[in-house]
Formats: C-alpha cells, sequence, structure tokens
C-alpha cells in the first residue's frame, strides 16, 4: 500500500493508527525541530518568511509512481487544479502522468511550460469561448463536454478537415465524498449530463452527428475525498451499463472510460485514506467483468487524481501572533488562514497542527488555532494539544497542506499569498514567490 507511508517516527506524538500525515521523509529533531527531505521546517520558516508553503518534492513523484505502479494500463492523469505551478508541471510531465485542466489560465500555464497538449484534458462546467478556443488552437488531448450547448459551439470552432477528441461528462446518480459541496455524482448538482433523464444519451447523439468531434469515451467525476472503493466500482458498473446501450442504439464501442478523481487522504491522525492499489484491481475486474457480461471490449481507462498526488507532500508553517484565553477557550492565533487555505471556512475541514522549531515541557492543553481574518469562521483546528506555554512568535507546522490550499487562495484583506518552497535532498528553493503589496497594488489602476 504505497500511499500509506511507512511509519516513520511520528512528529506528532498523539498520531494513532491510519496512514501517516506527514511526508515520509519527515523527522523530528531533538531540538523540537522537524525536517522534511533533508530541510528544517524552522529554518525555512526563518528564511523565506511565514506564512510558507513546503512542498517535498520526492512524495509528489513517490505519489505518482504509485498511481503509475498500480494503473499500468491507464492514462494517469494530474488535476491540475489541486495545486499548479511550473515545477508541478515539469514532476507531472517526468513522472509520464497526463494533464487535467480548467481553464484556458492552467491550460496556458502548461502548455506554455512545455506540456505536451494532447496529453492535456480540458474539463469545466461552464467553458468560456476563450477556454474552448484555446484547447483547440493549443491541440489539447481530450475535451470533456459537461453541457449539451457546448457541443454546438465547440464544433463551430474546430478548424475545417480536422477533428477533436472529446468525452462527455455523465452523472452516474452515485453519492459519495467528503462533503456535500464536493458530491459531483449525483443530479442535484451542476456537473455533467443526467442519464435517467435521457440528457447524456441526447448529447451522445449530437456528438455523433458533428463529424468535426471524435467522441472517444465518457467521463465521470463522482465527488472528492472519497476514502472507499465501492463507490467508484458502482460508477464503472453504471457507465458500463451506458456504453452497451449506446452501442445498441448508435452501433458505437467507446474505446476510453475516464472514472475522474476524488480519491481520499488522511488530514488528521487516524483518518482513513483511499487505498490505490485496492481501487486499481476493483476497477479492473469491474471493467474486465462487466464489459464481458455484454460483449464490450474493455475501453483504455483514465484516472485523475489530484488531492491524493500532492496534498500530502505539503506542509504550511505559519507564525503564532496572538494567543487569548477566553473563559474555558484559548485562541492561538496565527498569520495566516482563509486566505491560503480556504477548506475550514468552505467545507468545515479540521487541521492537525503542531509546534515546531523549540522543545516544550510544558503539558498540552487544548487550544482552538484560528487564522488572522477577520471572519469568526477562520478556524484552523478545534481541539488541538500545543504545549500550554505556546505563544507569539511560536512556529506551527500543519500537514496535508498541499492541495487546494494556494490553488483556492484570495487577496482577502490583502494579506498576500504565501510562497512555494520545494524540499529535496537537504535543499530548499522557491517555486513561487510570495504576493507582494506592490503585486496587489499594481492591478489597483483607477482612482
Ligand atoms: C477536481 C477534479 C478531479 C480531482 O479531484 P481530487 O479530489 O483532487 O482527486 C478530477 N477530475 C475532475 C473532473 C475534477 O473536477
Amino acid at each position: 500500500m504505497p500511499l500509506t507511508a511507512p511509519r516513520v517516527p511520528s512528529p506528532a506524538s498523539h498520531e494513532t493508527g491510519g496512514p501517516s500525515i506527514w511526508p515520509r521523509s519527515t523527522r523530528p529533531e531533538h531540538s523540537g525541530d522537524v525536517t522534511v527531505a533533508g530541510v528544517s521546517l524552522a529554518e525555512t520558516a526563518g528564511r523565506f518568511g511565514t506564512p510558507v508553503y513546503v512542498l517535498d518534492e520526492e512524495e509528489v513523484r513517490e505519489r505518482c509512481r504509485t498511481y503509475r505502479t498500480a494503473f499500468p494500463e491507464a492514462d494517469v492523469v494530474y488535476a491540475a487544479k489541486a495545486f499548479l505551478c511550473r515545477a508541478m508541471v515539469h514532476w507531472a510531465q517526468e513522472e509520464g502522468m497526463g494533464l487535467d485542466v480548467c481553464s484556458a489560465g492552467e491550460l496556458m500555464l502548461a502548455v506554455t511550460t512545455g506540456f505536451p497538449p494532447e496529453k492535456i484534458v480540458l474539463h469545466g462546467n461552464a467553458k468560456s469561448p476563450e477556454d474552448l478556443s484555446t484547447a483547440v488552437r493549443l491541440g489539447v488531448g481530450r475535451i470533456v463536454v459537461d453541457s449539451a450547448s457546448e457541443i454546438a459551439r465547440l464544433a463551430a470552432i474546430v478548424p475545417h478537415g480536422s477533428r477533436q477528441q472529446v468525452m462527455l461528462r455523465v452523472v452516474p446518480g452515485i453519492a459519495a465524498g467528503g462533503h456535500v459541496k464536493v458530491r459531483t455524482g449525483t443530479e442535484d448538482q451542476k456537473f455533467g449530463l443526467s442519464i435517467t433523464d435521457g440528457s447524456a444519451q441526447h448529447a451522445v447523439a449530437r456528438v455523433l452527428g458533428q463529424p468535426r468531434l471524435e467522441l472517444v469515451g465518457l467521463h465521470c467525476h463522482i465527488g472528492s475525498q472519497i476514502t472507499t472503493v465501492k463507490p467508484y466500482v458502482a460508477a464503472v458498473r453504471r457507465m458500463v451499463g451506458l456504453m452497451a446501450r449506446i452501442r445498441e442504439q448508435h452501433g458505437v464501442e467507446l474505446p476510453q472510460l475516464n472514472i475522474g478523481g476524488g480519491h481520499g487522504i488522511a488530514y488528521r491522525p487516524g483518518e482513513e485514506s483511499l487505498d490505490v492499489p485496492q481501487l486499481a484491481a476493483r476497477v479492473r475486474a469491474e471493467l474486465r467483468d462487466g464489459c464481458a457480461k455484454v460483449k464490450l471490449p474493455v475501453p483504455r481507462l483514465t484516472i485523475e487524481p489530484g488531492r491524493a498526488v500532492v496534498g500530502p507532500a505539503g506542509i504550511c508553517v505559519y507564525r503564532v501572533l496572538a494567543v487569548k484565553r477566553t473563559g474555558s477557550q484559548t485562541f492561538v492565533a496565527v498569520d495566516g488562514g482563509m486566505s491560503d487555505n480556504p477548506r475550514p471556512a468552505l467545507y468545515g475541514v479540521r487541521y492537525a497542527p503542531r509546534l515546531i522549531g523549540r522543545h516544550s515541557t510544558a503539558e498540552p492543553r487544548l487550544v482552538t488555532v484560528v487564522g488572522r481574518h477577520c471572519e469568526a469562521g477562520d478556524i484552523l483546528a478545534e481541539e488541538v494539544p500545543l504545549p500550554e506555554d505556546v505563544h507569539p512568535g511560536d512556529l506551527l507546522a500543519v500537514p496535508v497542506a498541499g492541495a487546494y490550499h494556494l490553488s483556492m487562495a484570495s487577496g482577502y484583506n490583502l494579506v498576500g499569498r504565501p510562497p512555494v518552497v520545494a524540499v529535496k535532498d537537504g535543499t530548499a528553493r522557491t517555486l513561487v514567490r510570495r504576493e507582494s503589496l506592490d503585486d496587489m497594488n499594481r492591478r489597483d489602476v483607477g482612482l
């Protein structure tokens, strides 16, 4: 189970069971500091300032390899929206991954970094004219059509004499995912075309009727932060059923099936993560048996992990700015929060920060770790055991910070987005620099 990291001496003394929530290279030091890939987190905070996002390059690469090993027969496509920068594009390419993008912006970043466009998949429930024209112009491999109106719009911009490969995003009618806001496999949300009301079947006919579009397969993405294999197996069964009906109606056997991403990871000690090799084995078996039953050739599989590739490879280091004791509660406020990590405010998720950079013999006390922003919901963690003597100037490290933090970061309170520092073999290097007040002021051009 390569995604469940070996139990390195855990830097969080209260960790119990489940996969480690720290990168495999994490080592606690006697000083109370923690090193990742041989780099001290406290020194990194001193050198680059706080908040700082630290990304363990080898952990990202190993996670890519885990997927490639588990799914040798499939296209493994990294979902760029989880975290994207030029270095990440290189790593994905070097590890043999494809790339899944949701906008002309993500697409341009990837292609101008040298990523082969034919290995890119474009998604989106509402693609702008610019998204579509950029994708066609750059020669994106596959475009996943998400609505009926997109079909004619797309066909109209494909140049005469060429054909664009498309897939259709289908709603398989499966509820799965860590939070209602990340469930995308059911009828009552904005993504995809329904099988039950016939819109998926209708769209199949429409695409087949467009000579400049080539329908290569079906796509589904049932949600995110899913920790069990079962919903994926169920989705495969529904999709194979639909593929069989498409053959009956239109006489075409679709050569590809994309079952999206959404693979869950542990954010706190004791939480579960999705077992990737088990997912591969069960999906492969269902696909083989399901296709055999209806005498369909087994389609080529695509999977699109985002969070599980990069989430556990990232750590955010904050500095404590204030400690406030109010009645029964202690609030420990840090120098970042919902502007660099909106997940707690969006989904109510909680993290497991720990003190780094000094050794404390003080008794642990349960505290609430909050951000610096002007929202009461700017809460990073509740009931966190931190030493009683935690004080302003201390450093807190938050593990599992690699996915859906900076990619969702905002300009709230004009705090500026933190830098991303890659660590590898004892050295740290900046991937993305800190956003300065000057960067923000430059956009403000009116008076
Ligand atoms: C977001 C998304 C993914 C990746 O989801 P994770 O939870 O990060 O694995 C994959 N495919 C599609 C279509 C998505 O929208």
